[in-house]
């Protein structure tokens, strides 16, 4: 079966062409798919036989609501959606003085096994198509009646690990096709997939990459993250270098800081070293704590002394602000509750 929602328009006529039906036919498809219908019996202004051939050879995905989460603080929404498979995944809706911004998932779990994180614990089911990635999008879109303007692939899953879809999805979204969403609206984060890094500055996309850094060294950053024995800091950030000159663009590095483990004032002045010079930006957030994880955030105090040691050599750094942290809005723990039968 064709996954309809993931070709692009161009593509759809392809396909109604190579099957005997007027070119004209695959804008009229668009537009419904466009408006959100869910099955292809709604289209009602094209022939029975097409609808026929659709119902016979294609599907519409869809991204189903399974539980929904608001924050009574900031008014943050937190989803649990169902895919056609049953499988499901997160997504977090989070309201900004500039208009709505999405945080959608890339993958059903996660391979990369971050000790820290809730997704990384639960292990991996699969890749998610492009079309699920649009469903998270325009199902919220829908239930809250507004649009959203902002896409962040930060939920559950390595993007970098799914990047054919995820490129898809970019090229997708930012189409006429599909939402028209720009590209500098968009933002993926990576734990660090190094040779994916090159491959997506090299296709120029102008969209911001935010990296995972949460270490200055490898001993602290292979203890909590994996893939830094693929992939250590200093190819990294030469990676990151590269992404820089050919995008322009400013990349921001995640720092999730946790007690004792990353939080010194020695890892800051390390990180600053490791950064100085770059065209970038420390992003530095309270680590949620998960449970079996056993980390515990930073002591406040901690925060201020980083910005100040990474100002002071002329890397700028920012606490992240905490949105929905009444319904543990970062993504991972919803699903995990949610399958050991919780909320
Ligand atoms: N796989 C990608 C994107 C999804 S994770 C990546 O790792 O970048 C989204 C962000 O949440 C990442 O920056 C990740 O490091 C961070 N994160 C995961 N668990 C966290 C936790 N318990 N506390 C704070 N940030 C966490
Ligand atoms: Fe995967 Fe990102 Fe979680 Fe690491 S932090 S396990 S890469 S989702």
């Amino acid at each position: 079966m064709i996954d309809i929602k993931s070709l692009f328009e161009n593509e759809i006529e392809k396909l109604l062409i190579d099957n005997g039906f007027q070119k004209f036919r695959s804008k009229q498809v668009v537009s419904w798919l466009k408006k959100g219908v869910d099955s292809f019996s709604e289209m009602n202004n094209i022939p029975k036989q097409l609808k026929e051939f659709l119902c016979e050879n294609c599907y519409i995905s869809s991204a189903k609501i399974e539980r929904k989460l608001v924050s009574a603080i900031d008014g943050t929404v937190k989803y649990l959606f169902s895919f056609n498979d049953g499988e499901c995944v997160e997504s977090v809706v989070m309201k900004y003085h500039h208009g709505y911004s999405i945080c959608i998932s890339t993958q059903v779990g996660c391979k990369m096994g971050c000790t820290f994180c809730a997704t990384g614990k639960s292990g991996y089911s699969r890749n998610l198509t492009p079309s699920e990635m649009i469903c998270q999008i325009e199902s919220a879109q829908k239930d809250l009646g507004v649009r959203i303007s902002n896409i962040v692939l930060m939920g559950m899953g390595e993007p970098l690990d799914n990047y054919d879809n995820v490129v898809r999805f970019l090229k997708l979204i930012s189409s006429e096709d599909s939402l028209n969403v720009g590209m500098r609206h968009i933002t993926l984060s990576t734990c660090g997939v190094v040779p994916k890094i090159y491959e997506l500055a090299d296709l120029g996309l102008q969209l911001t990459l935010s990296v995972s850094l949460h270490a200055p060294t490898d001993e602290v950053r292979s203890e909590t993250m994996p893939i830094n024995k693929a992939y250590n800091i200093s190819e990294l950030l030469k990676a990151c270098r590269y992404y820089i000159n050919k995008t322009n663009r400013r990349i921001s590095f995640e720092y999730a800081m946790i007690d004792g483990v990353n939080d010194t004032d020695e890892c800051a002045t390390i990180l600053a070293s490791k950064l100085k010079g770059m065209l970038c930006h420390v992003n530095l957030i309270p680590v949620n704590s998960v449970k079996g994880t056993g980390f515990v955030k930073s002591k406040i105090d901690r925060q201020q002394s980083f910005i100040d040691i990474l100002s002071k050599r002329g890397v700028t750094a920012t606490v992240r602000r905490t949105l929905g942290s009444d319904i543990n809005a970062s993504c991972g723990q919803l699903r995990r509750s949610y399958k050991e039968g919780g909320i």
